[in-house]
């Protein structure tokens, strides 16, 4: 996917969802034919050779193209939330957040041990909400686990919320 492509239809919105953030608007990306074919046929190329089983999307912008993408590799899609929204057994991971802290859950019986599983988000900020249900996915025994975004924010550094050994892919870097 040309990123020169994405970057045009990516909108930005200054001053939500409080003043002094820049939002990245993904839902422009969703919308566009060209860019929703293009991120799903790259993610398809990265990953089709990893023996991916799962796709682990999180809430809820990490649900678009997670599912997209575990349909087209022929793997299970599994959604991991926030509190209260999953109906069965659930285990959770919680995290510190700028301010106070956060909690990520998937269902108990999710994921198992023979899986590879993908993790997918559309935003790379500070690595945490997705380094807690990268723990989470370990936690239930997964065998590997991939961990990708649409977009990372380099100036936020949110890669050394991972360790070496886990490879973290980006489609646009900003
Ligand atoms: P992190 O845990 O600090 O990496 O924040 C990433 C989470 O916040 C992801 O679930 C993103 O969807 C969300 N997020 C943070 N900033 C933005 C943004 O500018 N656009 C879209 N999502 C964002």
């Amino acid at each position: 996917m040309n990123k020169e492509t994405l970057k045009k239809n990516l909108r930005e919105i200054p001053d939500f969802p409080i003043p002094g953030i820049l939002f990245y608007d993904v839902t422009t990306l969703f919308k566009n034919a060209e860019c929703l074919q293009g991120m799903i046929d790259e993610l398809y190329e990265m990953y089709k050779d990893k023996g991916i089983t799962k796709v682990v999307g999180i809430e809820s912008r990490g649900f678009i193209l997670g599912g997209a993408l575990a349909a087209r590799l022929g793997a299970g899609f599994i959604m991991a939330r926030k509190p209260g929204k999953l109906p069965a057994e659930v285990v959770e991971e919680t995290y510190a957040k700028e301010y106070g802290t956060d909690t990520i859950q998937i269902h108990k019986d999710a994921i198992n041990e023979n899986d590879i599983v993908l993790l997918h988000d559309d935003l790379l900020a500070t690595g945490g909400t997705m380094a807690a249900t990268y723990r989470l996915v370990k936690r239930c025994g997964a065998k590997q686990a991939f961990v990708n975004f649409v977009i990372e924010l380099k100036g936020l550094n949110g890669r050394k919320a991972f360790t070496d050994d886990v490879e973290v892919t980006t489609l646009l870097q900003l």
